[in-house]
């Protein structure tokens, strides 16, 4: 897409120009001026130099009683007296120097007078003349108080050939399906006003970062072929009262000159969060809000005008904003499912040189709870390692090389471990496995590496679902737990000691436990009751317990005993097939990265490759 407004240059701008031609003329033009600076010379100089033919022109001054004369590239002018010399004309003839009537052009005083002092003013003088017109103009409309200012900086943008598709936005079908009534509205407007419908005013796009709600929103506009505005939130939120509303008001009139149009607001939770509640609340922020319920409220349906905007925080805007006539409509756009995440895949693989026989689903499932942007990150990460490689295409190892990336960051090729270091971790990441395999719910290992990597972490196990749950029984919750616990009960089971590589998987399990009791209803006596509330779904999610005292410490106690049951769970498992245990740590300890295949083999009783 094309943004067609040309973007207003700031002040300092024009001020630099001027101060680089005043810079200019002094550094110059003015030393160019008065770089040949007459010598003056005594007259048997000028005698030798005409002998040794050195002199260039000659002008005799015979008023002023002066001879000016030139070397013989005529860079030095000289000056020198006048003598009664009769044979001067002669020898100067046969020096071969030239009589001139002017050789000089001297800079008149009155030159360097005008260059200096009169021309700096008169520019300035213009640019002054140039500005205040430019006030006048900007200042005309009744919305702007100075120059500039209370102008919405929204972007236009018009629809071009490459401009942004439904098509270009994988996955996402539901969102997608949703928009095209407003695509079909802004295509058709007729058929709605006929019937007597008339589509929702503002459609609000929630959903975690990076699933592509920008993108959805672009896409409308795309295939609507209409003008798109688009604005961020924080635009709005000025540092004078009164200033964001003005630009409220000036987004509003402009759109309505242009509609049919979209008008995409980004991260609306900036201006559009719930008023009052706080002490010495933010006037002005309450006064854009204000504005923007106003020209919602006030411009009739039907109009043309599409208002979409996205956050990540549809909690924290205030329910006028929400209300039927404002963003009436609330189209989820939630982190992609396996299917949508190898639609994404494809899409941006289409942007690099891709190998022919990648698996996309592989990635996909390796991938999972990625988000739209994180899997462009993946598929750009891989092109880059290939190019780093000297490759001149994409393969399947450098997509999964790059997730693991994402996942944990970069090898860390000089870190090095001691021999027991790598002896421990080993042991600890195929204890994680061997209690993952060894539970039949757990999902099968997909790789085990005890690199370092950039993220701190010594060595890790990569597990992978064989597609999307979206339901998770008690026994695989607890499940999950006792793998996260197999890494420390390996290094007790073998070492008899702890390390303080366990940290993580500590504070993972502890989660998972506690909001299986306080969540999820599968705590011992609290049956049905909610103990904690979710604030920030999009964000990570905050948790906030709302229970008494009492009953604090006693889901304390339960998620203490869940925690310990599964992890004496996970010290059996790994007692129990200590000879298994002994053999893969070795074997990882040799090879410091093998796969899930390599794993099984050997814990199947397979042969050792
Ligand atoms: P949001 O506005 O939800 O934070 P964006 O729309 O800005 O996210 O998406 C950021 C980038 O992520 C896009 O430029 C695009 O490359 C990629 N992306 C996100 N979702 C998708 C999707 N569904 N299909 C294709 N690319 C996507």
């Amino acid at each position: 897409m094309h943004e067609v407004k040309t973007p207003k240059k700031p002040l300092i701008f024009y001020y630099i120009i001027v101060l680089l031609i005043m810079m200019l003329l002094n550094f110059l033009f003015v030393p160019w001026m008065s770089k040949r600076q007459i010598i003056e010379t005594d007259y048997s100089t000028f005698i030798s130099m005409t002998e040794s033919q050195d002199v260039g022109q000659v002008e005799i001054q015979a008023q002023e009683n002066q001879i000016l004369f030139t070397n013989k590239d005529g860079t030095v002018i000289y000056k020198t007296g006048m003598v009664n010399d009769p044979d001067l004309t002669q020898r100067l003839y046969d020096s071969g120097a030239k009589f001139s009537g002017e050789i000089i052009e001297q800079a008149s005083p009155i030159v360097s007078f005008l260059v200096t002092w009169i021309l700096p003013i008169a520019i300035f003088i213009a640019l002054g003349q140039y500005l205040s017109r430019k006030m006048m103009q900007n200042a005309g409309g009744p919305n702007s108080m100075m120059f500039g200012m209370g102008k919405s900086s929204a972007k236009v943008y018009v629809q071009s050939t490459e401009g942004i598709r439904f098509a270009d936005v994988a996955g996402e079908d539901e969102a997608k399906e949703n928009l095209t009534e407003i695509v079909e509205y802004l295509h058709n407007p007729e058929k709605y006003k006929e019937i007597g419908a008339s589509m929702p005013k503002g459609i609000l796009l929630v959903g975690p970062p990076g699933t592509g709600k920008t993108m959805l929103a672009k896409a409308v506009a795309g295939e609507s072929s209409v003008p798109f505005f688009s604005i961020s939130g924080s635009e709005f939120v000025e540092m004078f009262v009164g200033m964001g509303a003005s630009k409220v008001r000036d987004l509003f009139k402009q759109a309505k000159e242009k509609a049919p149009c979209i008008v995409f607001i980004d991260e609306i939770d900036a201006v559009g969060e719930k008023r009052g509640g706080k002490l010495g609340g933010n006037d002005e922020r309450e006064q854009t809000l204000n504005q923007l319920l106003t020209e919602m409220d006030g411009f009739e349906g039907n109009n043309g005008v599409v208002i979409l905007a996205a956050t990540n925080r549809p909690d924290s805007l205030d329910p006028a904003l929400l209300r039927p006539g404002r963003f009436d409509r609330r189209v989820p756009v939630e982190l992609p499912d396996l299917k949508g995440r190898e639609e994404i895949l494809r899409v941006h693989a289409k942007k690099v040189k891709i190998a022919d026989n990648i698996d996309f689903g592989k990635i996909a499932r390796m991938a999972s709870g990625a988000s739209g942007a994180e899997l462009a990150n993946i598929v750009n990460e891989a092109a880059l390692r290939a190019v780093r490689d000297g490759r001149a295409f994409v393969q399947q190892a450098d997509l999964e090389e790059s997730i693991e990336v994402v996942i944990a960051g970069y090898q860390r090729k000089n870190a090095i471990l001691t021999d027991e270091e790598k002896h421990i971790v080993s042991y600890h990441e195929i204890g994680h496995a061997l209690v993952a395999a060894k539970q039949s719910h757990s999902a099968p290992v997909q790789k085990i590496t005890i690199v370092p990597r950039t993220s701190g972490a010594l060595g890790y196990t990569m597990q992978v679902d064989d597609g999307d749950h979206n339901l998770m029984n008690k026994t695989e919750l607890e499940n999950k737990i006792a793998t996260l616990t197999g890494g420390r009960a390996a290094e007790e089971v073998v070492f008899g000691s702890v390390t303080t590589g366990a940290s993580n998987d500590i504070e993972q399990a502890t989660k998972i436990a506690r909001a299986m009791i306080t969540q999820y209803g599968m705590s011992d006596g609290f049956d049905m009751v909610a103990l904690e509330t979710i604030s920030n779904q999009y964000l990570g999610g905050d948790a906030s317990l709302a229970c008494s005292p009492e009953t604090q410490t006693a889901i304390d106690k339960q998620v203490v005993a869940l925690v310990k049951q599964q992890h004496a769970k996970a010290v059996q498992i790994l007692t129990e097939n200590r000879d298994k245990l002994d053999e893969l740590a070795k074997y990882l300890y040799e090879k410091e990265t093998i796969t899930g295949e390599e794993f099984m083999n050997i814990l199947e009783g397979g042969e050792e490759k």
